[in-house]
């Protein structure tokens, strides 16, 4: 009996921890909070911990997923960690570093498991190999689109192609498809289309493999080649999955719309990201270089070609056409040129995806493309 206060004190000491400790990390965010900061710290097991119960309370907290991919990378476990960034994607799509941290594992083979690798689906891998034959086709034609490009200013219209994304940076996913692909597939088809004209047009590519590219380079490569137009192609996201069509974006200090509002943020968050990961090399005169904003000639050049690329693909477009807009695009800003970011497509719109994952279509789209970019260059011709 005498033990009875002491049982009961016992008690009341176990409830009032346990108490204590649901009022001390309530919610997932701040558990979150914790094993970031354990994580800092080198205590990977403790955060590792802390994350599990964070899930257990939210199992759709992307933050949760994000760090648990950093602590068990941190662990040596990459499986683990691929599964979790992953998640964290899923869950936000514009978890831009999330996304690039499981493409960069699933880039390597990972230890036999569960059988789920996954590091790309086969529909992406499809595509990867069209565009290896689009490429190899390009080049049958490079010698005659090199000639043009070696006249005087006053020759041929300089286009420079640039494909969204690459490498670690899949881009947006959706049904299958990854915009970094659709982007270069469309982009290979586009500089085809254009090429075939011989003497009008010279092209060039910023990237025409599965690469990584920082933004910076992108918009470097704009001056490098003395670009009249650069044509950024990339897959929209919109939170609205009712959104989607072709849509033609110059550079403006305030989105136009709630949609551009939205590309801006996910083409912004992947330029950040890869100029941030190039920081290593001795990027500092590159960035300076690319950093000097587009003249106010240019932004009002881009503004026109817009317009001009959105009235031709009017008619002959596989996709709907979504129209022309603007945004404070960082890529559009920082190019020596004039330039335009084609969303082609939505890539959160179930048609458009649809559209996107046939070739036929994607053939249809380059050669309405072409035409588009044709337009600006006739236009031009006529501007002195
Ligand atoms: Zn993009």
């Amino acid at each position: 009996m005498t033990r009875c206060p002491i049982v009961l004190f016992g008690l009341f000491l176990a409830m009032s921890l346990a108490l204590g400790g649901i009022a001390r990390a309530e919610s997932a965010d701040e558990l979150a909070r914790e094993a970031q900061a354990a994580l800092t710290g080198g205590e990977v097991d403790q955060a590792i911990a802390l994350l599990r119960e964070a899930q257990a309370k939210d199992v759709r907290n992307d933050r949760v997923q994000a760090l648990l991919g950093r602590a068990y990378l941190q662990r040596g476990d990459a499986r683990e960690a691929f599964s979790h960034f992953t998640q964290a994607t899923r869950l936000n799509p514009e978890d831009t570093l999330s996304r690039m941290m499981a493409e960069t594992i699933g880039q390597f083979p990972l230890p036999a498991g569960d059988g789920k690798a996954a590091a790309t689906p086969g529909r992406s891998r499809a595509l990867s190999a069209e565009a290896k034959a689009e490429r190899e086709a390009l080049s049958g034609q490079a010698g005659q689109a090199g000639k043009a490009a070696g006249k005087d200013r006053g020759g041929p219209f300089r286009v420079v192609i640039d494909p969204g994304h690459g490498g670690m940076d899949a881009g947006t996913p959706g049904l299958g498809l990854r915009e970094a692909n659709v982007a270069l597939d469309v982009a290979l088809r586009l500089a085809r289309v254009l090429a075939a004209r011989g003497e009008d047009v010279s092209v060039s590519l910023t990237r025409t493999a599965d690469v990584s590219l920082p933004g910076w380079a992108r918009a470097a490569l704009a001056g490098f080649y003395d670009a009249d137009l650069v044509v950024s192609v990339h897959a929209a996201r919109a939170p609205d999955p009712a959104a989607g069509g072709v849509a033609f974006y110059a550079f403006a200090g305030a989105p136009s719309d709630a949609v551009a509002a939205a590309a801006v943020r996910v083409e912004n968050a992947a330029h950040e990201s890869l100029a941030a990961q190039a920081g290593r090399m001795d990027t500092q005169s590159f960035h300076a270089a690319a950093r000097r904003s587009a003249g106010a000639r240019d932004v009002l050049a881009a503004g026109q070609a817009a317009r001009t690329m959105a009235a031709a693909m009017a008619s002959g477009s596989p996709l709907p056409l979504r129209g022309a807009g603007a945004g404070p695009f960082r890529l559009l800003d920082e190019a020596d040129a004039p330039a335009v970011l084609v969303e082609a497509g939505f890539l959160s719109n179930a048609a458009d995806a649809a559209a996107l994952a046939v070739p036929e279509k994607r053939q249809a789209l380059a050669e309405a493309l072409g035409r588009a970019v044709l337009a600006v260059a006739g236009q031009s011709a006529r501007t002195p």
